[in-house]
């Protein structure tokens, strides 16, 4: 009997290629009509490199997890900038020495800026809230400019209802670093993403079938079922509906315009209703004479992107997962399936322990060659 794979994004693509190759049949089902889930990237009308669901800038700590994926694609070497515009100007996020000194029209040196910090910051025991988490590192000031309205259009919650691991994703330094991520390998594939899943899923004992539901498959006809899909769908919604946050995506070319905008990624906490701009031709290096964006608004209805982390929200999925963790006949991965805000790598590691736990062989640290045992 063969393996049913719930959705073609990474956890489903990383659990059917280790299947395959440790001898499985394999069926990978997506209810949408492409593979590589949110991460799908595809040209444009004009021939430009975007990604449908939104900007994915691929980094990570671990090595394995890096190897792994290079069996798939050769990178370009890509550090992500974001600006955040506020009151008219342009300021780097995350906050930094720059940021400080253009807002507040200062020259002050690292240590001053750490002294300044320190000055304006209101610290909170225990940090439960996000809105924890940023008030003790940047006070109320930067806090209003940089960060609760912004978080009030992506979540349509306030800082202080969401679970501290949101703005925790965004540290605060003294120094000059601008780049949002300081992982020791940060690249994107070179081919783009879903070139790296096809080579991924171009098995012989891999069969892909795209515009299809779970809810339509006979189950019995599976050895084991990997699902990475809502959680809760996967229950019939049986202790209510999990908040997922969803997104519109408003895809622009502009034609004959090389570059839009400065760096990749440019944020707008308290103007318009979307939350940030992204110009592709930054994220994968392509030349073209035009350019294309995408403007990104939140919303409660639509294709789920986002688990809501708040603790209301956790004690609910407790509830799912309880039921996932009796269900001897699937395993839950990814994103939507485990409830959690986790990026890419993150998925691929996890993925790839769900694939070992059932013997589908290991991905590890490769040996370093003259390195001692
Ligand atoms: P998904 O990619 O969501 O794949 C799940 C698949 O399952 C989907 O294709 C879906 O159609 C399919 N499916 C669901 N239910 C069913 C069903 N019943 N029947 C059939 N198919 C089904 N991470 C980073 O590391 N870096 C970034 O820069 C980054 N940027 C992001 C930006 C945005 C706007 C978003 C939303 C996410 C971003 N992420 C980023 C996170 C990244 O998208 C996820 O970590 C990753 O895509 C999760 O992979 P997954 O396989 O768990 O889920
Ligand atoms: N955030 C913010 N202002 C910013 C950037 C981030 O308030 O300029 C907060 C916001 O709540 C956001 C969270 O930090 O949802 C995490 O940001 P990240 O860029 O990691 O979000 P993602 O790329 O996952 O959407």
């Amino acid at each position: 009997m063969a393996i049913l794979v719930v959705g073609a994004g990474f956890a489903g693509s990383v659990i059917a290629e280790r299947a395959a190759s440790a001898g499985k049949q394999v069926v990978v089902i997506d209810r949408r009509a492409h593979i590589a889930g949110n991460a799908y990237d595809h040209p444009d009308d004009h021939g430009v490199l975007v990604h449908r669901y939104g900007p994915h800038i691929f980094h990570t700590n671990a090595p394995h997890v890096a190897e792994y994926l290079s069996r798939f694609t050769d990178w370009r070497d890509y550090e992500h900038r974001v600006l955040a515009s506020v009151d008219g100007s342009l300021y780097p996020v995350p906050i930094n020495r720059t940021t400080i000194n253009r807002l507040y029209g200062k020259n002050l040196s690292e240590p001053e800026v750490e002294q300044y910090l320190a000055s304006v910051r209101e610290p909170r025991d225990p940090i439960r809230t996000s809105e924890d988490v940023v008030l003790s590192s940047v006070g109320r000031d930067l806090c209003d400019k940089f960060f609760r309205n912004y978080t009030r259009k992506q979540w349509g919650m306030d800082l202080s209802e969401l679970a501290s691991l949101v703005a925790a994703r965004i540290p605060t330094r003294s120094n000059d670093d601008d780049r949002y991520f300081t992982d020791t390998f940060q690249k994107m594939p070179r081919e783009g993403f879903t070139r790296m899943f096809q080579n991924m899923l171009d098995q012989p004992n891999v069969r892909v079938e795209l515009g299809t539901d779970f809810k339509d498959m006979d189950r019995s006809k599976f050895e084991h079922i990997f699902y990475s899909g809502p959680i809760d769908e996967y229950f019939d919604h049986r202790f209510g509906k999990l908040p997922y946050r969803s997104l519109s995506f408003q895809h622009e070319h502009l034609p004959g315009q090389q570059r839009f905008q400065p760096v990749g990624t440019v944020n707008y906490p308290n103007d318009f209703t979307f939350t940030r701009i992204t110009e592709f031709k930054h994220l994968t290096g392509q030349t073209h004479a035009g350019t294309s964006i995408v403007r990104e608004y939140p919303q409660a209805e639509g294709d789920p992107y986002y688990p809501v982390p708040s603790e209301q929200n956790q004690q609910l999925y407790k509830q799912y997962q309880a039921l996932a963790d009796a269900e001897t006949s699937a395993t839950f991965v990814g994103r939507l399936a485990q409830y959690r805000y986790l990026n890419m790598d993150q998925v691929v590691a996890q993925a790839l322990v769900a694939a070992e736990r059932k013997g589908f062989g290991t991905v590890r640290e490769p040996v370093m060659a003259g390195a001692a045992g």
